[in-house]
């Protein structure tokens, strides 16, 4: 990995695993690496490591705002339907 991990030490665990298990690696009898993986050359690229941390965080904010069909009313303001007049 010559790229620096930007994220907390759980992520870092999280990727890693994520690493094992799509790993398509090829290694020898001796358990020497032949050939290495698009998984593990993501581990260069400092951008993308950067990219795959900011999309999981963002991904939770998302997956609450999926079903919200109007943003909640700021505190202090009354919600007002579009039509409506005031008294
Ligand atoms: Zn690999």
């Amino acid at each position: 990995m010559n790229a620096v991990w930007n994220g907390t030490p759980g992520e870092y665990l999280d990727f890693t695993r994520v690493l094992d298990r799509h790993c398509g690696c090829e290694f020898g009898v001796l358990g020497v690496r032949l050939t290495r993986c698009g998984a593990h050359d993501l581990t260069d690229d400092q951008r993308a490591l950067n990219g795959l941390l900011y999309g999981r965080r963002l991904a939770a904010t998302l997956r609450d705002e999926e079903w919200l069909t109007r943003r909640p009313a700021a505190a202090g303001r009354t919600a007002s339907i579009p039509g409506e007049r005031r008294k």
